[in-house]
């Protein structure tokens, strides 16, 4: 791990983001805010670029990446044959946390989708990433700015903290918003598919847009679905209560073990905001065991319940 956060330059300086530009176009990899997480940014039409994310996150290279747009029109340009509910997702919820899957078309490199004839596609809203991307005249990929199977970051120094040295530029946007990663959307399917959940919910996009869209099914495609995934060091408990918790933290110090509870009682949006950013200060602070009070499943209280439970699941997974 690292601790130099030298090269964190402040997002809202507009020569910050001219250096980004810069770094992006000569095939350096940058770590951009996102309103979900952070994520570290190679140039789309860049193959050699894009490589060096999965080097240095120690990504396999089956994992496909998520390529991020400026403006919503920008979906044409990297997809074909789109379907109708695609269309209206994108129109309804972007720029936002919502990620479609798609057919790709030959702009598309191999070194993003990892040789599927599918695309992920996201236009995130935070002005500062929108600015770089206009100013890029380009998509980036970014996956989370994390090692690979790792908890995500949500502020530039989370990022300094796994990739400090490596990162030439780290572009700070402040905490992110929402706190987890972007719903995504399988739209290849008929009905669409719910491969990640995150702030967007099903029950949503049915209200929203009149769009059935599914659980996820079948083989596991997108990397959030393996079974261990955003783990901290710490070993992660559920519990079930509030007084569960407290049970099981009473049980844990008896027995000398370092032990918190994780609880935000019913505010989902700060469950969402604070988790990620609770299991790496654990981690900091060598705690042996985080208890973490599950959410209703409403919500963004999915989303959390996913994280959780990939979190707690000590099978091998990644
Ligand atoms: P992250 O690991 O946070 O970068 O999230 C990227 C997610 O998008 C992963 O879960 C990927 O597997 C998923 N993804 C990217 N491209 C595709 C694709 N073509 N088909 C299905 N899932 C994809
Ligand atoms: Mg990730």
């Amino acid at each position: 791990m690292s601790t130099s956060e030298s090269n964190i330059l402040n997002g809202a300086d507009s020569l910050a983001i001219d250096t980004a530009v810069r770094a992006l176009k000569s095939d350096l990899l940058v770590a951009i805010p996102t309103e979900t997480v952070y994520g570290l940014a190679a140039r789309a039409s860049s193959p050699k670029a894009v490589k060096k994310i999965f080097t240095i996150k120690g990504r396999p290279t089956e994992h496909p990446l998520i390529l991020h747009i400026a403006k919503t029109q920008d979906l044409t340009l990297w997809s074909s044959d789109l379907p109708r509910a695609a269309h209206a997702l994108a129109e309804k919820y972007w720029p936002g946390p919502l990620t479609l899957v798609v057919r790709r078309n030959n702009k598309v490199c191999d070194e993003i989708t990892g040789g599927r004839d599918t695309v992920a596609i996201r236009c995130p809203s935070h002005p500062i990433t929108t600015e770089l991307l206009i100013r890029l005249d380009d998509a980036i990929v970014a996956p989370s700015a994390n090692r690979f199977g790792k908890v995500s970051p949500t502020s530039a120094r989370h990022v300094a903290e796994d990739f400090g040295d490596e990162v030439i530029v780290i572009l700070d946007g402040g905490e992110c918003s929402i706190g987890v990663e972007s719903t995504i959307v399988d739209c290849t399917t008929n009905p669409p598919q719910i491969l990640r959940a995150g702030a967007i919910t099903a029950e949503q996009i049915e209200i929203d847009c009149g769009i059935t869209v599914a659980s996820a099914s079948g083989e596991s495609r997108a990397s959030g679905m393996l079974e261990k995934h955003y783990a901290p060091n710490c070993i992660v408990e559920l519990a079930s209560s509030r007084k569960d918790a407290e049970i099981r933290l009473a049980n844990l110090k008896s027995v000398g073990r370092i032990a918190e509870i994780i609880d935000f009682g019913a505010d989902l949006e700060m469950y969402a905001h604070e988790l990620y950013s609770c299991l790496r200060d654990a981690d900091k602070r060598l705690v042996d065991v985080v208890i973490a009070v599950k959410p209703a499943m409403t919500g963004i209280g999915i989303a959390i319940n996913e994280r959780l439970n990939k979190a707690s699941n000590s099978a091998s997974g990644d």
